[in-house]
């Protein structure tokens, strides 16, 4: 890993403070925990002259719950959501990929904004500048062509963050301020299928709050899993949240999102279609199909496309038999 180059780091306590320093700024990025940025920065991959540090800003710190669900800043860290006993009993999808995310030193300054809005990946990207100088870069960066589809004019690196599928399946939204003031939104909005325009965010403009609908009453149980190629410290090959209802044996609802497999954390469609039903063998098999259809990794790994494919298909099916299986016990 390369030396961090030089740049002036900027600490605003508050959001207005932090507003105003980015507009007094040409050119600056915000900065949480650091974890994916420094790396990045590192790297050569994100030149920059300025950072503003989001950690000391007060708003951003958030956590409490009312009647209207959960509010966390941005700037909570990921080792607190896993650890959280609220969020584990009724959020349990939420706590188990926080804690699957990278190490446990990573979590204790990782936040939920940096995970939510973390660069997408590419082996011919997340690599030093020496490697990517011998093979001239490529579309995202530095360079004229994508290697994965050198066909493509557009660029297929990987969103990567656990915890985006989690909160999907949540129907989490989230409140963005920036130059023009702040909006609420449903977390969806944030993604843009490109690897290198990957996030729908106007420049200036940062995720302050992350809002989550209050529990729905009754039989219901959510989980997430993840394919990785180390039991710890390691990006999803392919990562899968599933959030499941059900009444006598029959899913009253079915939500579920991956993340790992394509530019953007995928939220299935067409899940509707298992409600008032028993999730019977043919049941798994069509749930395995609908994410088939919807996921479409490249090879952006070292990990063959269709073996992420495979998994990913299998990690939603069993997922969710297991949750139903617990929830009739
Ligand atoms: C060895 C290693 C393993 C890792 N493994 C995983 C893994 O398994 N799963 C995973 O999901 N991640 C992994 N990561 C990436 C990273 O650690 C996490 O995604 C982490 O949650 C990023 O949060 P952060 O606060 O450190 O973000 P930062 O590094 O501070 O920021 C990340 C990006 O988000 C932007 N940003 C930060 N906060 C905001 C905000 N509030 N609004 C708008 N933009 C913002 C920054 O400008 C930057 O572009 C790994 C990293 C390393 C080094
Ligand atoms: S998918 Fe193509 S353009 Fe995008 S980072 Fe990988 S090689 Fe580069």
């Amino acid at each position: 890993m390369e030396v961090l180059p030089q740049f002036k780091l900027h600490r605003p306590a508050s959001l207005a403070e932090a507003l105003e320093t980015r507009g007094s700024l040409k050119e600056a990025r915000y900065i949480s925990g650091g974890t994916d940025l420094l790396a990045n920065i590192r790297r050569g991959l994100t030149p920059t002259e300025n950072l503003i540090e989001l950690s000391n800003v007060a708003e951003l710190q958030r956590f409490e719950r009312d009647g209207d669900g959960l509010h966390i800043g941005a700037a909570v860290t990921l080792a607190v959501l896993a650890a959280d006993a609220g969020i584990q009993q009724d959020y349990a999808v939420l706590a188990e990929a926080a804690a699957a995310v990278a190490g446990a030193t990573h979590r204790e300054v990782a936040t939920i904004g940096g995970n939510l809005c973390l660069d997408t990946r590419c082996y011919f990207y997340n690599q030093s500048q020496w490697w990517r100088d011998s093979n001239d870069g490529c579309m995202k960066y530095e360079g004229e062509i994508c290697h994965v589809v050198p066909t493509s004019k557009r660029c297929y690196a990987a969103y990567s963050g656990d915890t985006a599928p989690a909160l999907l399946v949540l129907n989490a939204q989230i409140e963005i301020a920036g130059p023009d003031g702040s909006r609420r939104v449903p977390l969806d909005d944030l993604f843009n299928d490109d690897g290198i325009d990957y996030l729908t965010l106007k420049p200036g403009e940062m995720v302050t709050t992350i809002h989550i609908p209050a529990p729905a009453q009754g039989n219901m149980a959510s989980s997430y899993t993840k394919l990785r190629i180390r039991e710890s410290i390691d990006f999803p090959l392919a990562g899968v949240a599933v959030r499941v209802a059900s009444e006598n044996g029959k899913i009253t609802s079915l939500d579920a999102a991956v993340t790992g497999t394509n530019s953007t954390p995928i939220r299935v469609t067409g899940c509707d279609e298992f409600i008032g039903l028993e999730f019977d063998e043919e049941q798994g098999q069509k749930l395995a199909k609908l994410v088939q259809k919807q996921t479409s990794p490249v090879q952006t790994t070292t990990t063959k496309p269709q073996y992420r494919r495979r998994a990913v298909t299998a990690m939603s099916k069993t997922l969710t038999q297991n949750l139903l299986q617990a929830l009739s016990t």
